[in-house]
């Protein structure tokens, strides 16, 4: 047996994938990949073909992969202290600086402090532990729930998974938690009424959370999740108004806004926020991804003056909050985050990021807007999505969605393009890295072309 096929037998018999169908993986009718090395925004597997990695691994490798400086970063600072845990005021230089930048130069104004986890989906946990404590601590011990959106993406943990408003996250695993809402998505091309405007769509979605409030009882919210844009709920920019209009109701009760920034944060959108973009004010930010360009795993809660007050109050009063990861402030992930700043800061990866990205969303737009199986094309800076649809015409999806646009992804890697085929429609979504160039982007739409062209012609079987 060739080494690559043996690879892929014993992947099929002793690795379990995410997000993977478990029948598919081991009888091989899903196609094995292993990937083997990369540079830049292109990636080797082990069958030796190359591909450009028009999805950024998850949207994180935002400074593209396979960087000396990093590996130089992550060797030295494993060589002078490998790991340190950060309990009982213990620190560590790379986990403070990181925190002094992230807070400085990385966030929103009035935010205050920084905790660390590995993931987004920890870091997310960590926001909901935080919020009933500040709440606890506010002797408001009934307004505990939470509200996130349909479709919208915080994690699959079991608290998590439950803000997610995906139902496959939740009809296996007896979720969502109870305490855990959700509100519409801010869907305008699908939930558009005909004749509607985009300002009387938002003040339709405003309206619904104004209900939910007032069903439930405001003095029982805690608090609404948000991605600045929907991200694997379908690359969802918010129509115009739609965040200052959330963002009033939240205020006028007392609801706690948590930025979910986990795809939005370091540059994704040609801003260094997603709330910077849009204007958001939050009180809470969960950061990953791009923190370290997934170099290595490291994800932070970033607090606001207005709820760390009212901790650092909770612990005075109570004694140390019981809330704890081994690797939180890992000096190694601190390091690769730090090195991985410098960078973004030095290239101007955020300006480039809207530069390219202009350009990324124009070329789209006029490859695609005309286009029979295209329905909408939309996106902002470097993060973009096609939405393919049965009768564009009558605004029609198709009958079993996610197999079309998966098609075009699988047409796409055929064609030495990886794109990610997403959300609870047709989705075909970009999020390359934010070194791409122009040229790049010339080349990533071409191969996109190929391929919706080639699923286009190819409808019957549909
Ligand atoms: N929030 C958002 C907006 C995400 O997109 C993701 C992951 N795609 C997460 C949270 C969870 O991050 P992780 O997979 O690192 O747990």
């Amino acid at each position: 047996m060739n080494p690559l096929d043996a690879l892929l037998q014993a992947d099929r018999r002793h690795l379990m994938h995410p997000g993977t169908h478990a029948h598919d993986h081991a009888s091989g009718e899903l196609t094995g990949r292993v990937m083997r090395r990369a540079a830049g925004i292109r990636i080797e597997d082990h069958a030796g073909r190359t591909y450009i990695d028009g999805f950024a691994g998850l949207y994180c490798v935002n400074i593209g992969y396979g960087r000396e400086e990093m590996a130089e970063a992550i060797a030295a600072q494993t060589r002078e202290l490998s790991f340190y845990h950060t309990y009982a005021g213990f620190s560590n230089g790379p986990a403070v600086e990181l925190s002094r930048r992230l807070i400085e130069d990385w966030s929103p104004p009035g935010m205050r402090k920084v905790y660390y986890g590995m993931s987004g989906s920890d870091a997310n946990d960590t926001q909901i532990k935080l919020i009933r404590y500040y709440q606890n601590v506010l002797g408001r011990p009934r307004k505990k729930k939470l509200i996130a959106r349909q479709r919208s993406y915080h994690g699959s943990g079991v608290a998590t998974g439950s803000l997610t408003g995906q139902p496959k996250f939740h009809a296996a695993f007896d979720l969502p938690l109870p305490q855990i809402l959700h509100t519409a998505c801010p869907d305008f091309y699908r939930d558009g009424r005909d004749g509607e405007s985009e300002a009387g769509f938002v003040a339709r979605c405003v309206a619904e959370l104004e209900q939910l409030i007032d069903r439930e009882g405001a003095d029982t919210i805690a608090a609404f999740f948000g991605e600045p844009v929907m991200g694997s709920g379908g690359l969802l920019p918010p129509p115009a108004g739609y965040w200052p209009a959330i963002q009033a109701v939240l205020r006028r009760h007392d609801i706690l806004f948590v930025a979910d920034e986990v795809v939005c944060g370091f540059g994704r959108l040609g801003s260094r926020t997603g709330c910077a973009h849009y204007g958001i004010a939050p009180d809470l930010i969960s950061v990953a991804k791009g923190l370290t360009s997934g170099y290595l795993p490291l994800s932070g809660v970033i607090v606001g003056e207005r709820v760390w007050d009212v901790i650092a109050r909770g612990s005075r009063e109570q004694g140390a909050m019981s809330h704890g990861w081994t690797y939180s402030g890992h000096p190694v992930c601190a390091a690769a985050a730090l090195t991985n700043l410098d960078i973004i800061e030095r290239e101007q990866l955020v300006g480039n990021a809207a530069t390219v990205g202009t350009y990324l969303q124009a070329q789209l737009h006029a490859a695609f807007d005309d286009h029979p199986l295209v329905g909408n094309v939309r996106g902002v800076g470097l993060l973009a999505a096609l939405e393919l649809m049965a009768d564009k015409g009558a605004r029609q999806g198709f009958a079993a969605p996610g197999k079309v646009s998966a098609r075009v992804a699988q047409a796409a890697l055929r064609h030495g393009l990886i794109l990610r085929s997403l959300g609870m429609h047709d989705i075909v979504g970009f999020a390359p890295p934010l070194i791409v160039s122009k040229a790049d982007v010339d080349e990533i739409v071409a191969i996109t072309h190929r391929a919706v062209d080639e699923v286009a012609g190819d409808r019957d079987d549909d």
